[in-house]
Formats: structure tokens, sequence, C-alpha cells
């Protein structure tokens, strides 16, 4: 027992340095995929649950690997934290997501994701907002996405960054809701225009008899703050008439449209894409 314990041991160890060199090697090629544009972005539909319509959409990054394909950004935004490229990204996703925003239809907007440790930087928000000059896009359009965790951050210039860009006009989303720990503190500490409520509430709306009444607190509480509320991972017709009859704003889920990249979103809109 005591043998097999320690092989037991010494595989997980094996695969353990497996991961590591993994995180190594796509720790050097982000550098390489940023100077080379293999990153590139696709955009996800907030659909009206009343009417129908495409109110935004949301910019989501991906990696095309030279030798390992498609990567998702969970596998990568991390890696790119810590190594120090996640501004770099942001700035790439912001100014791409920006440029279709410039060929779509001004009451469509357009949500970015912020990641938290980027929001802690005090040069954020002069980084952001000469993109946002320079695009001529309306602020108003722009939404960026953050998570609780984010919020909740004490340290650096988290708030100072969120307000600014909010001054400037910009929307704010709180991401993932639901997932954190302190939620209503959370609410109470920042001026959000939208809520986004997390996937893994909406998964068993149909099935998990508890799902429903939170999901439909959440809604009541969000409308009542005056917040747009959105539920992600709408992925069933019954899903989207369950939300509807609690009055959730959008939809935003495989049932409406996976991620896609440009030309198709464009494509909905009729517009020039050459
Ligand atoms: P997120 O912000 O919660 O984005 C929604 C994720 O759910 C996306 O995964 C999307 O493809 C997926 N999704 C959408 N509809 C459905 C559905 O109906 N069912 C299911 N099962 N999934 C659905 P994706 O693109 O892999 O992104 C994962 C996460 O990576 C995002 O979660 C976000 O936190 C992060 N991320 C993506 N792009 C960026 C970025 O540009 N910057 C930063 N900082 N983070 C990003
Ligand atoms: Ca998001
Ligand atoms: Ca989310
Ligand atoms: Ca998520």
């Amino acid at each position: 027992a005591k043998d097999a314990g320690r092989g037991t041991w010494r595989l997980f160890d094996r695969e353990m340095d497996r991961h590591l060199q993994e995180r190594r090697s796509l720790q050097r090629d982000i550098k390489r995929a940023l100077l080379s544009e293999q990153l590139f972005v696709e955009y996800q539909p907030f659909v009206a649950l009343d009417t129908h319509k495409i109110t935004g959409l949301e910019s989501l990054v991906r990696w095309h690997h030279p030798e390992r394909g498609i990567i998702a950004p969970d596998e990568f935004i991390e890696i790119a934290e810590q190594s120090g490229h996640i501004g770099t990204i942001t700035a790439f996703v912001l100014a791409e997501s920006l440029a279709v925003a410039a060929q779509l239809p001004a009451n469509v907007s357009i949500a970015v994701n912020l990641s938290p440790l980027h929001l802690r930087e005090a040069w954020l928000f002069d980084q952001l907002s000469g993109i946002i000059e320079r695009s001529k896009i309306d602020p108003g359009r722009i939404e960026f996405e953050v998570t609780e965790s984010a919020v909740l951050e004490t340290e650096g210039r988290t708030l100072e960054n969120l307000h600014r860009l909010r001054e400037l006009g910009c929307r704010i989303a709180i991401d993932d809701f639901g997932t954190g720990y302190s939620s209503l503190a959370t609410l109470r500490g920042f001026p959000f225009d939208r809520l986004k409520i997390d996937r893994s509430f909406i998964v068993d709306l149909e099935r998990r008899e508890n799902d429903a009444p939170i999901v439909k607190a959440i809604i009541e509480l969000s409308r009542t703050l005056g917040l747009r509320v959105t539920a992600e991972g709408v992925e069933t017709a019954r899903h989207a008439d369950i939300l509807r009859a609690y009055q959730c704003h959008d939809g935003q889920g495989f049932l409406f449209s996976p991620p896609l990249p440009k030309r198709d979103v464009l494509e909905w809109f009729e517009c020039d894409n050459t």
C-alpha cells in the first residue's frame, strides 16, 4: 500500500510538472502571440427578451496558437495576468471591439471584460480612455464587465478606475453575479449599470426547483436598484420563457447565438463588411 501510495504521488508529481511546463511554455508564447497577431475576438449578442432585438455584444478573446490550435480565454487570461500582458490584451480587445462598434447601429452597445489585476493599475484609465477617444465611439455605448471579486478589491486603484470610466460615460456591469461571497455588499458599494446573472443559476432553471426563486429574487433586486439585468447561459426556449416571466431584460447564450467572428456579426446587421 505504501508503494502504491508513493507511486501515486510520483504520478501526481509528474502531472504537476507537465502542468507547470505547459504554463511556462504558454507564458513564453503569449508575447509572440501579441506580436504576431494570433489573438482575435469573437462577439456574442445580448438579446432583449421581450422584443428579441440585439441590444449589445460581448467581446470574448481567443488565441489561435500555431501548434495548439484555438485556446480558450480561461486557459490563458490568468497566465497573461501573471506575466504582465493582460493590459496589452485588454487594449487589443477594446480597440478591435470599437472598430466593430463603429460599423454597427448606434443603439448596439459593446461589452469588454476587465481583469481584476489590470483594474488595480493606476495607468488603466489613461490607457483605455486614450483608445476610446481615438475611436470616436460614444462612451455611452461601451460597457466594462467586472466580477464581484474585482470590486471587493481594496488594493490599488480599482474603485478610482471604475469611477473614472463611469465619469467618462462608459457603463459598468457586474459579471458572474451570485458566484462571489458578498453580493449585497458589492451592490451597495458601487453604482453599476447592469447585473449579469451567472450561468450556473440558469443551467438548472428547468430542473432544480430551488434556483427559480433565487433567480427571481436577483432579478427583482436588480430592478429595484435600477439595474439592467442580463442572464448568461440561456440555452433553451424554456429558460428564455421563465426569465421573461420574471422580467429579466436581456438574455445571452447558445439559444440566441454562440460567440462568432466579426464577419458573421456584421452580417446580422447587414453592414458593409469589406
Ligand atoms: P464570461 O465573461 O462569463 O463569458 C461568458 C462565457 O460563457 C464565454 O466563454 C461564452 O462563450 C460562454 N457562453 C456563452 N453562452 C453560453 C451558453 O449558453 N452555454 C454555455 N455553456 N456557455 C456559454 P469564453 O469565451 O470561453 O470565456 C470564458 C471567460 O474568459 C469569460 O467568462 C471571461 O471571464 C474571460 N474572458 C474572455 N474574454 C476576455 C477578455 O478579453 N478579457 C478578460 N479579462 N477576460 C476575458
Ligand atoms: Ca463577461
Ligand atoms: Ca459572465
Ligand atoms: Ca463566467
